[in-house]
């Protein structure tokens, strides 16, 4: 079963219907779109000599050739390799080395970084810049056939960062697709055809999952012509498509709430608010209910397992009678139709409803494991459960709470933030003797990143220094918008740093 028979039903049942949109305005029918993938996907076969399970990856603001590429990619048998437009050149250069990827879509605005991360990466034959020539000649031609694929061929190939700073490759697979997609429909919501999703998140991470549910009941999907999230241009395109759905992290949810265009929503227009990816304060949600009314659904999942571990229905948003009602409100709901979910202590063994533990999870979402990394997959997969590195708690509801990041993950803005990552760019300066770096609660950004430096005795840095050393080696999102220089970092007896106490220093 290839994904792309999403598409191929849609073209059949939804011909006519708007597929893609550039801002306001219609850019492919479903009809239209089925043929130009069936013929990009030649071009993938033969102009590059793609085979299958070759991998091919996309560093692509949000843009309408983003689903392009993706469904051509799937046509003709190989696996994405999504890339967050945000990433650094050598974090890019990581991704496109160790996927081994062969060919690269890039839009204009990241060429250069492609370009610079391709010197790395032996195995890449070539770059696509999807406004030059070289693309649009990718619609010349003859349709080829939808090639074979097997449930578990790999399709998406999504890197997360790990704690060790290294990022990995977790190997989703058409079947791990294929149930999201139809997880969304049981447990989320069943579009109706005709409506629409505007990609206001980033196309390589949640926005782009949710194109499958979307594409498979005849939405059109809206990319806005930013290329970003900008409240007020959100705002008219959701007015402008009918039925409209997004997905947001909850630090953009906030953003729309607290913008003054928001009063300029239609009361009809908005469908569905999805989000998730981070926590999300009760007080905040109870102020977009007040605003939005009965039109949001949360969901809990990772890269792992996309999009689905457990989701807090529109049902249980908007139950406000219910005596549990904040409760509710304060969880990530309950497990996925298709995900059995179990909270444990370390060895495994389930720990009472209302206790504490980690979360582990099983179905049909979960990956198929680390690309190249047997450690790491034997570590996150016991027995078919994945260990998702997040701790939380069950209540008699079978509602499941967050309560932390095992991980000391920071998610700022949306975005996952690995303080080991910036650790390591921290300690390549000389006058560093060690350093730690934690998160800070931010009223805009959910966290911001801080770090903590102890220098080598005589020496000494500047902030603007270290600042410089983390531009020139990871994404500008990700260093440290404050140092804090201290004498020593506080240590257990088996001299692990105490992140909780540097915490509480904040
Ligand atoms: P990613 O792999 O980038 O999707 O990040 C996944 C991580 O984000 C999870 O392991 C959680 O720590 C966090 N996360 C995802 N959804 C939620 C949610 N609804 N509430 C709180 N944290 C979440």
């Amino acid at each position: 079963m290839n994904i792309a028979h999403l598409l191929l039903g849609s073209s059949q049942e939804f011909r006519d219907l708007p597929a893609l949109a550039r801002g306001t305005s219609p850019y492919l029918s479903y009809r239209d779109l089925w043929r130009k993938v069936a013929v990009m996907s030649t071009h993938l076969r033969v102009r590059f000599g793609l085979q299958r399970g070759d991998r091919v990856a996309f560093a692509m603001t949000n843009c309408v050739e983003a689903i392009e590429v993706m469904y051509a990619i799937w046509h003709a048998g190989l696996a994405a390799v999504p890339m967050n437009a945000k990433l650094h050149a050598k974090e890019m250069a990581f991704i496109l080395e160790n996927s081994g990827a062969r060919l690269c879509f890039v839009t204009p605005d990241l060429a250069d970084t492609i370009a610079e991360a391709a010197k790395d990466a032996p195995e890449l034959r070539e770059i696509v810049d999807v406004t030059t020539r070289s693309y649009t000649f990718m619609e010349v031609g003859d349709p080829g056939p939808m090639a074979e694929a097997e449930p578990t061929d790999l399709a998406w190939l999504f890197y997360t960062s790990g704690t060790t700073g290294r990022p990995k490759g977790a190997m989703l697979t058409h079947r791990n697709l294929l149930a999201m997609t139809l997880n969304y429909y049981a447990d989320v919501d069943r579009p109706p055809p005709g409506g629409s999703i505007v990609h206001a998140a980033p196309i390589s991470h949640g926005s782009g999952l949710w194109n499958f549910p979307m594409l498979g009941r005849g939405s059109v999907q809206v990319f806005p012509e930013s290329g970003k999230y900008e409240v007020p241009e959100t705002v008219e395109l959701m007015n402008r498509w009918p039925e409209c759905s997004i997905f947001l992290a909850p630090t953009m949810v906030k953003r729309l709430i607290e913008h003054g265009s928001v009063s300029d929503l239609r009361p009809d227009a908005l469908r569905l608010i999805t989000y998730g990816g981070a926590p999300m304060y009760v007080s905040d949600l109870k102020r977009a209910l007040d605003l939005l009314g009965n039109k949001l659904a949360q969901l809990y999942g990772q890269g792992e397992s996309p999009m689905t571990i457990t989701h807090l229905s529109r049902d249980y948003h908007w139950d406000r009678a219910h005596p549990r009602w904040e409760q509710r409100l304060a969880s990530a709901g309950r497990a996925d139709s298709c995900m059995a979910v179990k909270v444990v202590d370390e060895e495994g063994r389930q720990v009472p409803t209302g206790e504490v533990g980690e979360i582990i999870c099983k179905g049909d979402t979960v990956m198929a494991g680390y690309w190249n990394n047997p450690e790491a997959t034997a570590k996150s997969l016991r027995d078919g459960w994945l260990w998702t590195g997040d701790v939380g708690a069950f209540d008699e509801e079978g509602l499941l709470t967050l309560k932390d990041r095992s991980k000391d993950m920071i998610i700022s803005g949306g975005s996952n933030i690995y303080p080991r990552e910036i650790e390591d760019v921290l300690n390549l300066h000389p006058a560093v003797a060690e350093c730690s770096v934690v998160g800070r609660p931010h009223p805009e950004w959910g966290e911001d990143v801080v770090a903590f430096v102890v220098t080598r005795p005589g020496t000494s840095v500047a902030p603007a220094d270290l600042d410089r050393l983390c531009l020139d080696n990871i994404a500008r999102f990700k260093r440290p918008k404050d140092y804090k220089f201290i004498d020593a970092l506080p240590k257990n007896n088996y001299g692990k740093i105490l992140k909780t106490e540097l915490r509480s220093k904040l």
